[in-house]
């Protein structure tokens, strides 16, 4: 039978057995971060589009749209695409940069893009995320980095790679993007039309282009290595002696720069080495100015964001067969049915009230294909069979029908 409505283009349903997954592994991500000392922050689907727009560069961008609309008291607003910007925004607003000089703040949060949906690549998709507020110090690049290590290793994912770079500050990134400008220029006609629009201001992104015919033109454009100064070059290489130290593998690209304008110095990227397309697990890296600019106080900032969806496409982790305590069954006397429910929930058993009244045979059934250690079956008696054991007997109470199990 064909249901009246479908869902809307790009979104999708979490449905069970899928959730219990989705639960416990969200349950990793919780329980890590809080290991390392970040906080869960939650903020509001909406948001004003200036955020995005006047903050994170998304009107230059213009392969990520948003999906957004006039209410009708006139303002502009957006379905949230992204989580640095709102975390920025909520940071400032809270006055956390005056009670906490060291933030540490993580989210898992369900973002909207209208983008071309295909294969790991959603219009309503959800992202775990940290953001560590307030330290310049390049050992908080190597915590953030860590720590994500750790997500993929609890998650049971392997096989990926940790791509790396270090993208400057401002007026390093000035002198590469001239001369990656000068460089694409001389190929603009055989580039993608995306990347010829990103050509001038935004070549720098054009580095981030996955379209075919830019792939060639990439590999040898300059290097942002060769522009950087010698400070930027030593915070670099220590950050890398750190992730030797820790027994972390990399490989530098010195062509990986993020989508977002706000980014500068550490720059990295974790990527799945089996699928080949939208393999890209978790992106991150510093955003030194994005709080200044966004109204804050000069406060130095580096994080990351993974996608929920394609961490679980990867993630080994398995659930084990879903049980339950007992399966409750009857046909008439729901009444005792009911009581013994009631007592058996609040002595902390998981239960299964069957409420199709079926026969004691279907309910046997039932009760075998879900795993059920007891079947409950209320008729003038009590009946209660041990599935394991097969034993079964009749009780007249809840204190008798303790006796009988151990669970
Ligand atoms: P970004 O915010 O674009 O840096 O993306 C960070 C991570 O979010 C990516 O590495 C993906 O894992 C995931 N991601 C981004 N866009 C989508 C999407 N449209 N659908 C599913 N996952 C996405």
């Amino acid at each position: 039978m064909k249901s009246k409505f479908q869902k809307i283009k790009g979104t999708y349903d979490i449905l069970p057995p899928e959730s219990k997954k989705w639960n416990t592994s969200i349950s990793i991500l919780q329980s890590l971060s809080e290991q390392f000392g970040y906080k869960e922050i939650k903020t509001p689907i909406i948001e004003n589009i200036d955020l995005f727009k006047q903050n994170i560069g998304y009107e230059t961008d213009v392969s990520k749209e948003m999906f957004s609309w006039e209410d009708p008291s006139g303002n502009q607003l957006v379905l949230k695409p992204e989580m640095t910007a709102p975390v920025v925004r909520a940071y400032i607003e809270s006055g956390f940069f005056r009670s906490k000089p060291l933030c540490k703040l993580f989210y898992i949060d369900a973002l909207f893009r209208r983008e071309k949906p295909q294969k790991g690549r959603q219009r309503q998709f959800h992202q775990f995320g940290i953001e560590a507020l307030g330290s310049s110090e390049v050992e908080q690049d190597v915590e953030v980095i860590l720590l994500a290590t750790k997500i993929l290793y609890h998650l049971g994912i392997s096989n990926t790679t940790l791509q790396i770079n270090d993208i400057g500050n401002y007026e390093t990134r000035k002198k590469y993007q001239e001369k990656l400008n000068e460089y694409f220029s001389d190929y603009k006609s055989s580039l993608s039309k995306l990347s010829q629009n990103r050509l001038g201001n935004n070549s720098l992104r054009i580095l981030d282009s996955k379209e075919e015919e830019d792939i060639e033109i990439i590999k040898n454009a300059p290097f942002i290595k060769e522009f950087l100064t010698r400070d930027e070059l030593n915070n670099y290489s220590s950050l890398l002696s750190h992730l030797d130290a820790l027994g972390i593998t990399y490989k530098e690209n010195s062509h990986l720069v993020r989508g977002l304008d706000y980014y500068n110095g550490t720059t990295f990227e974790i990527s799945n080495m089996s699928s080949k397309s939208q393999n890209a697990l978790l992106g991150g890296g510093r955003y030194d100015n994005l709080v200044e600019s966004m109204g804050g106080p000069s406060t130095p900032a580096v994080g990351f964001a993974a996608g929920i969806e394609r961490l679980l496409i990867e993630s080994s982790t398995e659930d084990k067969n879903e049980t339950i305590d007992f399966f409750i069954g009857f046909e008439s006397y729901s009444e005792g049915a009911f009581k013994i429910a009631n007592q058996l929930i609040d002595e902390g058993y998981s239960i299964y009230i069957d409420t199709l009244k079926k026969s004691e045979k279907n309910q046997l059934k039932n009760a075998i294909k879900m795993n059920a250690s007891f079947y409950l079956r209320c008729d003038e008696s009590i009946k209660l069979k041990n599935l394991t054991s097969k034993e079964e007997l009749v009780v007249n109470n809840i204190s008798e029908l303790k006796k009988f199990i151990k669970l």
